[in-house]
């Protein structure tokens, strides 16, 4: 994917934009500004909706870019470091020097980026989501856990009867 917006470099790591991305950005503002936020809280002045609505618009393209980031040690770990990354409008593209010697590196270098979502949860930041420390949260979260642990209904092993 070719960079039309170049942003600078980050740990040598050329980094760029696709003009795709402002069309995204334009929209996911305007959703949250314009029709979300008005929804969800409404009778507030409409700056009060943008003053929320672009930071969030923002940081939705950082947590991309800091998603495309995350392959980057990875891969230099096995010896292919990451040469660009390109945010476009549905996601961003981490350019590889060289391919990963084998599957599994090849695996672990593309987990890398949704791992760092999923531990970032910047996304959420700020922006209405479940934040982690609410009052419960970890009461809620060993909860969940112990309701995963349990075996389903039906697939319990069937009592032993004699023989
Ligand atoms: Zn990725």
């Amino acid at each position: 994917m070719r960079q039309t917006v170049p942003l600078g470099r980050m740990a040598g790591i050329r980094i760029g934009m696709h003009w795709s991305v402002l069309v995204m950005v334009i929209l996911i503002g305007w959703l949250l500004g314009a029709q979300v936020l008005p929804a969800m809280t409404p009778h507030q002045l409409a700056v009060a909706y943008w003053a929320v609505a672009v930071p969030c618009a923002a940081a939705f393209m950082a947590a991309l870019l800091a998603h495309e980031l995350a392959h980057s040690p990875v891969a230099r770990r096995y010896g292919g470091p990451v040469t660009s990354i390109t945010l476009w409008a549905l996601g961003g593209v981490a350019e590889l020097g060289s391919e990963p010697p084998t599957a599994r590196a090849d695996s672990r270098i593309a987990t890398a980026g949704p791992a760092t979502g999923r531990r970032a949860d910047i996304g959420r930041a700020g922006c209405g989501g479940p934040r982690r420390g609410r009052p419960g949260h970890r009461r809620r979260r060993a909860r969940l856990a112990r309701r995963d642990e349990r075996p389903a209904r039906g697939l319990q092993p069937a009592p032993r009867r004699p023989a």
